[in-house]
């Protein structure tokens, strides 16, 4: 399997520290509004690699923090009138349910930065020990000229960064040694969330929270770090940096950065104002849709968001869903005896094809390719003539690579037999005052919207 570096800038062949276990950290939202789309491509991206991974047989351990403190979300809290905790609790519940919708599996952890303040202040306190940082005036600055590497992620070099940044100290922070120098830990000002530390009440800067809750629930060496190709510089820079510097050890093996997603060819952000929320698209769609557009672009590529595109990928995703319901549901029909082989062996072919896309730095979009190419195939082959045995590993085949993919075979329609099967069943139920038994039918029954009314001449059912 390979997977392209950003830090060779190119693609290597994929090694873990553990044999079968991958150590795996993407950095989350700062949580001070709904998210837009544009964040839910790294989102969508990463719990697919995450999902491929796991397709291969590795243990992942998958980290993605909420960062909880920010300018932004102060600002927020003081436009409301609250405190900060509200604005971030409540966007990180909303958060929550705008990945549920999107199939997003829940990180393995999802650290919360001001739950590790502890840890940042000792990194911090490190970090001075060693001669990284220095303090002055309750501001605490990382001493990048100390880093011999900086800039070994994102190719810049300091003397160019100096000189195409002359600004830099002339924005109040002229008490740095350097201007590249970045903040670690600033002191509070009025109004502001702060924590006691060594150099007074403040709070951390953004990068630090990383290297700690990385360094806290992987180990201080990972696999995989991940993010939005604009978080290279200086985000990503300033953690290698931070952690390199305490650990003496490089940090991440592989730097993965998804491209931007667009809209009208530029970058949707909250700053531009030309975002479309997540919460929106939901209105009009399935988010499985949102999902299945995503993956249709390679990773690194910019995707342009538009209407006409979430129509076509619904289309496609209705496309496969129908066919993944029709080899659920003509199984049955299938003859137990007859020719498996051509069956079997255009499954295996199709299985390969799918390992081959995704081995090759996670190419979702050939990969949803052979997924077509198997509906297209699956529809050709008749029940009646096609064993159960060649059915089964076709059908299994292609839920696989749903799976990987986020794509779900739809929820099979009771027949009307199989209801009246469950109310006999709740009516045994009762009589042997199982009641637990028979709300339970009931309650499953109600869920798929079948609603049974009990009358003196026996139970009634309807759809809803
Ligand atoms: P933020 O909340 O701005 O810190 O962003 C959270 C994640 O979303 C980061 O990994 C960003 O790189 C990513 N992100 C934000 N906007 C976009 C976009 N338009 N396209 C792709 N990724 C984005
Ligand atoms: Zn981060």
């Amino acid at each position: 399997m390979k997977i392209y570096n950003t830090l060779s800038r190119q693609k290597e062949e994929f090694t873990t520290l553990e044999p079968g276990r991958v150590r795996m950290y993407v950095c989350g939202p700062t949580v001070y509004n709904l998210i837009h789309v544009g964040n839910a491509r790294p989102m969508i991206f990463f719990d697919t690699v995450r999902r491929y991974l796991e397709y291969k047989g590795y243990d992942v351990n998958y980290v993605s923090n909420f960062t909880d403190v920010d300018d932004k979300i102060i600002r927020r809290a003081l436009e409301e009138g609250v405190d900060s905790a509200v604005i971030s609790e409540r966007y990180i519940e909303e958060c929550k349910k705008d990945m549920a919708g999107m199939d997003v599996r829940p990180a393995t952890t999802n650290p919360k930065a001001t739950e590790e303040i502890g840890g940042m202040i000792e990194m911090i306190q490190a970090l001075i020990e060693k001669g990284f940082a220095y303090e002055v005036n309750g501001t605490v600055y990382y001493r990048v000229r100390n880093f011999k590497r900086y800039g070994m992620l994102s190719g810049k070099n300091l003397e160019d960064l100096v000189s195409g940044n002359r600004t830099l100290l002339v924005t109040g922070e002229d008490e740095k040694e350097y201007p590249m120098d970045f903040v670690l830990w600033k002191p509070k000002k009025e109004g502001e969330p702060y924590w006691e530390s060594p150099w007074g009440q403040g709070r951390p800067g953004w990068h630090i929270e990383c290297s700690v809750m990385s360094k806290k629930y992987l180990g201080e060496q990972i696999d995989i770090h991940g993010g939005g190709e604009d978080l290279i510089f200086p985000h990503h820079e300033n953690e290698i940096a931070q952690s390199e510097a305490v650990s003496g050890k490089p940090f991440s093996r592989y730097w993965m950065h998804n491209g931007f997603l667009n809209i009208n060819n530029q970058k949707m952000s909250k700053s531009l104002n030309n975002f479309v929320l997540v919460r929106d698209i939901a209105k009009k769609y399935d988010l499985g849709v949102l999902r299945f557009f995503m993956l249709s672009a390679h990773y690194r590529n910019p995707l342009n968001f538009s209407e006409e595109l979430m129509a076509s990928a619904k289309n496609g995703l209705d496309r496969i869903e129908t066919a993944l319901a029709r080899l659920r549901d003509e199984a049955e029909k299938c003859p137990e005896e007859g020719a498996a082989e051509p069956v079997l062996e255009a499954a295996a072919k199709f299985r390969a094809d799918f390992e081959a896309a995704m081995d090759d730095d996670f190419n979702t979009a050939d990969a949803i390719s052979v997924l077509f190419e198997l509906v297209k195939f699956a529809n050709m082959q008749e029940p009646g003539e096609t064993p159960r045995a060649a059915w089964d590993e076709l059908r299994k085949t292609a839920l696989d690579i749903a799976q990987v993919l986020g794509v779900k075979e739809p929820a099979q329609e009771l027949l009307d037999k199989d209801i009246e099967t469950l109310i006999e069943e709740r009516q045994a139920a009762r009589k042997a005052k199982n009641y637990a038994r028979a709300d339970e039918i009931r309650n499953s029954l109600a869920a798929q919207g079948i609603l049974l009314e009990d009358t003196r001449e026996g139970v009634k059912w309807k759809r809803a």
